[in-house]
């Protein structure tokens, strides 16, 4: 059995050694000149409006970033952009809250958070929109 074994073994390192230079390719190599094609040129639906929102300056388009407080006061309350006539809103209340207070806004009826800190609805605008 040992002897059948061996000689396989033997037959395949013959037949096909590890580093043949066949088994090397350079197309890498050759391709080195060439650039990646733009996204933009790919890019579809949603993710295009996405890439031309960015091109154009506005590197928020979904509104994910979060915003900083204001003054706060009632006369300066912070701004909050929205869509519809009510948004859900979460306040940080301290700089060490371990919690976020989460409370509805509503379209013309600014509202106070526990903290102090006044919040108001304004209409936002369509980020996707060409100026
Ligand atoms: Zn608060």
């Amino acid at each position: 059995m040992a002897g059948v074994i061996a000689r396989t073994a033997a037959t395949l390192a013959r037949a096909r050694p590890p580093f043949a230079a066949s088994s090397l390719h350079t197309s890498s190599v050759r391709a080195a000149d060439k650039l990646m094609p733009d996204p933009l040129d790919h890019a579809t639906g949603l993710e295009r409006k996405e890439l031309e929102a960015i091109a154009r300056g506005n590197d928020d388009p979904f509104m994910m970033k979060v915003l900083k407080r204001a003054a706060g006061t009632k006369d300066q309350p912070t701004l909050i952009p929205s869509f519809h006539a009510e948004r859900l809103v979460g306040c940080v209340c301290h700089e060490d809250a371990f919690y976020i207070n989460y409370m509805w806004l509503y379209k013309g009826e600014p509202k106070r958070c526990e903290c102090g800190y006044w919040f108001k609805l304004t209409k936002a605008e369509d980020p996707f929109k060409f100026k």
